[in-house]
């Protein structure tokens, strides 16, 4: 799954951090950045997505570029 964070949605909550430590950080600018989107499942990145109060992350199937969360 391919995992990214648009920069100009997330305002630096850190919920995300908070569900799934090892795939989200805060930046020094306190920006959600993807250290490494296979260190969690699938599932626990989707609810990490589903928790961001400004649905800033973006997840996408790998293969084929599909919209997974948010829906377009
Ligand atoms: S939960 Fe959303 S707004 Fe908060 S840090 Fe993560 S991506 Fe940014």
């Amino acid at each position: 799954m391919k995992v990214t964070v648009d920069r100009a949605k997330c305002e630096g909550y850190a919920k995300c951090v908070g569900v799934s430590p090892k795939v989200f950080k805060l930046d020094e600018k306190f920006i959600s950045v993807v250290i490494d989107p296979k260190a969690d499942t699938d599932q626990k990145i989707l609810f990490a997505a589903k928790v961001c109060p400004t649905k800033a992350i973006i997840l996408e199937e790998e293969e084929t570029g599909k919209r997974i969360f948010p829906e377009a």
